[in-house]
């Protein structure tokens, strides 16, 4: 193996530092000088606190481009710097780096000058809007660079979770000729540029002889994978030309949507609690420095919430109970409840954190707000659906035990108005050996904004699409 330059975080971690020569890589987050000392902070990204670089000017073991090159050495800039690895007598930190050597790499200037811009990241604190304007550059923000690291841990750890558990990772198309399922407005394919034309009028259908969109859920494709392979997981972006401007809303986010031959709707909803449960004790374990930052900053009483999430068993409800015991408190809603409504956020606050005090599971949801392909109940009024709401977010997780049977599900079909020979293939699905089955999604932004309490989903993923907002 090539061997790696250690990270800070890995320089962080040294116990007995008996004066071993470093070089540490990274950029300045703080800089600041007392007499002959100036003190650096050196950040790459690794950890939330970096590492003290400690310079003395008149030492005479510093070597001479020290003086010349730290008057370049600014906030955000990127620089090489050698030293030996010491134990640190301030408070906070084992250890820092007596500094003797120092290389520039990358300036950044403080001010406008006739061929620079300056850095726009200085000391002060940015607000989380002003950030979002440069998706380029707010990564090298605490706040930001911890979202990132526990999204990393997380997406670690939901591959974790379902390989030990026998699942496959199965990679569903972007690119669809079916709309999926109604979940949400979607955006259109055309073959595009000054090119397009030419293509149209090669072939009329367009690009691939018929209409074609940005796939809402790989779902209905993850079903036909289930139905070979058992257990699979799909764990990929989906669009949704959402125009509502929420705060828990993207245009482009990550879905992962484990779908499960053999399989009901308790099974399922075991199966995403443990998934949940799972999640939350992973990232008290993983990301305790990073939680500690979010706790203190961002959401006070964030860290005890995921410690309940993974230390108690979900509430389970069915909608019709759960509307039973908001029609008793319908004074406290903007949006009265009654059976057959879609349930509003208000509703799903009101069930986690007043009825229960928790994580809740709502099942059997009327039929005419969830999708065709969800199985029947025999009332003939509801269907066998899951949501999974947690405290201060609502809906994480949707999902349902689908209609393996191929005459209710195509009279569903015609009912809703939906062209069957559209769905041919999924019907095939009914038609040759078809098994009860079950499955759900969870929005991978969702559960990250859960477990950091960061308040707008625009934060928790690299580069956030939404209506009006494409940087
Ligand atoms: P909501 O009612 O919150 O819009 P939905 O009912 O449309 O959600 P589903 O179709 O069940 O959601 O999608 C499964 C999961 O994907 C949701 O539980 C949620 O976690 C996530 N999700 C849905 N839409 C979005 C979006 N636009 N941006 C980010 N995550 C989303
Ligand atoms: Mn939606």
């Amino acid at each position: 193996m090539t061997p790696l330059f250690p990270l800070i975080k890995e320089l962080l971690a040294v116990t007995a530092p008996v004066s071993r020569e470093v070089v540490v890589r990274g950029w300045v987050r703080t800089r600041r000088a007392m007499k002959n000392l100036v003190f650096v902070e050196m950040n790459d990204g690794s950890t939330l606190s970096g590492i003290q670089c400690i310079f003395d000017l008149a030492s005479p073991g510093a070597d001479g481009g020290v003086t010349a090159e730290i008057g370049r050495l600014n906030t955000g800039a990127s620089a090489e710097i050698t030293g030996k690895l010491v134990p640190s007598p301030a408070a906070g930190q084992k250890v820092e780096v007596a500094a003797s050597g120092l290389r520039v790499l990358g300036e950044a200037p403080a001010e406008d000058g006739p061929a620079s811009r300056a850095y726009p990241l200085q000391k002060k604190r940015h607000s989380l809007e002003f950030l979002r304007e440069m998706p380029q550059l707010r990564g090298r923000t605490t706040t930001i660079a911890a979202v990132m690291r526990v999204r990393n841990r997380l997406a670690c750890g939901i591959h974790r979770f379902f390989q030990e558990r026998g699942y496959l990772y199965l990679h569903t198309p972007i690119i669809t000729g079916s709309d999926a399922e109604g979940a949400g407005a979607m955006f259109e394919v055309r073959a595009g540029g000054g090119r397009a034309e030419a293509g149209a009028e090669a072939n009329p259908g367009g690009f691939f002889g018929k209409r074609s969109f940005l796939s809402v859920s790989g779902q209905l494709e993850a079903e036909a994978y289930a139905l070979a392979l058992s257990r699979v997981y799909t764990f990929g972006p989906a669009f949704r030309a959402e125009n509502s401007n929420t705060a828990r809303h993207l245009a482009e986010f990550w879905m992962i949507e484990p779908e499960t031959a053999f399989f009901h709707l308790d099974d399922n909803m075991a199966l995403a609690e443990d998934f949940l449960r799972f999640l939350c004790a992973l990232v008290l374990e993983d990301c305790a420095e990073d939680l500690a930052f979010f706790e203190a900053r961002v959401e006070k009483g964030l860290t005890a919430a995921i410690r309940q999430v993974a230390e108690t068993a979900f509430t389970r409800m069915s909608y019709t109970d759960a509307v039973t015991e908001l029609e008793k408190h319908r004074g406290a809603f903007e949006f009265k409840p009654y059976w057959g409504c879609d349930l509003q956020s208000e509703h799903e606050k009101f069930l986690t954190e007043d009825a229960a005090g928790g994580p809740v599971i709502v099942t059997d949801y009327p039929r005419e707000i969830k999708a065709f392909y969800m199985k029947q109940n025999d009332d003939g009024k509801t269907v066998r659906a899951m949501d999974v709401l947690v405290p201060r977010l609502g809906e994480i997780i949707g999902g349902s035990e689908r209609e393996e049977n191929l005459a209710a599900l195509e009279t569903r079909m015609r009912e809703l108005g939906l062209d069957t020979g559209h769905y041919d293939w999924y019907l095939d699905l009914r038609r040759y050996g078809s098994v009860p089955h079950a499955g759900f999604g969870l929005g991978f932004e969702r559960l990250i904004q859960y477990v950091t309490g960061m308040a707008n989903i625009r934060d928790v993923i690299p580069y956030p699409r939404a209506a009006g907002q494409l940087y």
